[in-house]
């Protein structure tokens, strides 16, 4: 019998094996892929923007000093309307921070919470292995794919992490909402002539915002939300015109666009659980909610979504919980991270609507915001704060340390 099974062994998975690990409990992975083979290929790969929030989190879970070493630290925010005068800066050091966030490609996080996750003698992390199936009585029986048998795994707690498809909450019956924004976005690493290494760059053009991450080196992460028909077309584009193209859109604020890496293109959708529990199972990561990219904070926000999980269940020997009192506090679950959530969503939302619209007013409005956010210090420091996710309350986890 295992205390807790996680399904899915992506980001958040693997941060939540982390966080529930507990010298009294076993907990099992059960990931269908082979995290081993994540490719990092240089100019291909795929990037994450941590928030200070998750920074705390990892340092309290002990892998932030592996991290660290592998992450680009964003201490100046760079935020302009292409077109228009108004633009605004976000600075590390005035908000007595050392950095506002840090870049970090996906495969690289992956392979320093595998190392981690490795270390723990209560960790099993079993790979290819593909859910099947999911029964509820007095524990939760999970069924999986292995090597063309259908092994199960009985524990006290689930844990749903498979992903904004996730096939486990449709076997439990919760359903799930999406919204399409109708737009889509494109990402591609670059290579510039004149980095600045420890900045970041939202440029909202009238077709969607240019995100420029920094990746270390000359290379920076371009996130780019265009129309469906546009994002075809880059993603159609050989890599001189598509450099041309982000040029033209970008400026010339980190000199020559030299080199681009493979485009990859994706609708915008938001795909939200009907409920976050059901039994003994309860929805974390995109099985939860996956949300835009263009706000970067679905991962940020998983990642508060454990620090709370961390916090309910941390004083209980989940042996000693029967059905009552799992419901009760699955239930805890949800009341505490659906404000939060409903937050998020808001803001992410907002942000869509505002840089994505292209009527005219909406044009003076996004100027007009950037020039004022620069003039209100409050204001800023509050835009900021919401992207380093630190708007929340606090617990344990959050403040860095078990
Ligand atoms: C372009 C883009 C940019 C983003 N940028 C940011 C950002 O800057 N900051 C941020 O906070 N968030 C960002 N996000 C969101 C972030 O990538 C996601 O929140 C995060 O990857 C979700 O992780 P997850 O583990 O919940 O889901 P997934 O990454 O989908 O992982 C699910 C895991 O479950 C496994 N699985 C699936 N089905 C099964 C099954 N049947 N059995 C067993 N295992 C299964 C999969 O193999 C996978 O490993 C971005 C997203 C996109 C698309």
């Amino acid at each position: 019998m295992q205390d807790i099974v996680i399904i899915g062994g992506g980001l958040v998975g693997l941060c939540a094996a982390l966080a529930m690990r507990h010298p009294q409990r076993q907990v099992t992975v059960i990931e269908a892929g082979n995290l081993e083979q994540a490719p990092s290929d240089g100019l291909n790969s795929r990037s994450i923007a941590l928030s200070t929030s998750s920074v705390q989190i990892f340092r309290a879970l002990g892998v932030w000093s592996r991290i660290e070493a592998k992450a680009a630290p964003i201490r100046h925010i760079h935020v302009s309307s292409r077109g228009r005068w108004g633009s605004t800066r976000l600075n590390a050091r005035d908000y007595h921070l050392d950095a506002l966030g840090y870049v970090i490609e996906n495969s690289v996080l992956i392979r320093c919470l595998l190392e981690a996750v490795t270390d723990c003698d209560n960790i099993e992390l079993r790979q290819n292995a593909g859910f099947e199936s999911i029964r509820q009585e007095a524990t939760v029986n999970i069924g999986y794919r292995y090597d063309e048998q259908t092994p199960t795994v009985e524990a006290r707690l689930a844990l749903i992490a498979d992903g904004a498809q996730s096939r486990a909450r449709a076997a439990l019956g919760i359903g799930h909402q999406i919204v399409d924004y109708g737009q889509s976005v494109v990402i591609s690493n670059v290579e510039v002539s004149r980095p600045k290494h420890d900045t970041a760059y939202e440029r909202f053009t009238p077709e969607g915002p240019l995100a420029m991450l920094p990746l270390g080196d000359r290379r920076y992460a371009c996130v780019w939300t265009l129309s469906p028909q546009k994002a075809a077309l880059a993603c159609a584009q050989d890599d001189v015109e598509f450099g041309a193209a982000l040029q033209d859109y970008f400026g010339f604020r980190l000199g020559l666009v030299e080199r681009v890496g493979k485009r990859f293109s994706m609708p915008i959708l938001r795909t939200r659980a009907d409920a976050l529990q059901c039994g003994r199972c309860l929805l974390i990561g995109n099985a939860a909610n996956a949300l835009h990219p263009v706000a970067g904070q679905s991962f940020n926000l998983s990642l508060r979504d454990i620090a709370c999980l961390y916090e309910l269940l941390n004083e209980e020997s989940l042996a000693e919980l029967n059905d009552a009192a799992i419901a009760a506090l699955a239930k805890q679950y949800e009341a505490q991270r659906v404000s939060e959530q409903n937050q998020v969503i808001r803001y992410g939302d907002g942000l869509v609507t505002l840089f994505s619209n292209q009527l005219p007013l909406f044009d003076h409005l996004r100027a007009a915001g950037l020039g004022l956010l620069d003039l209100v210090p409050a204001l800023k420091a509050q835009a900021a704060f919401s992207g380093m996710g630190m708007t929340f309350g606090g617990n344990r986890l959050l403040r860095g340390h078990l």
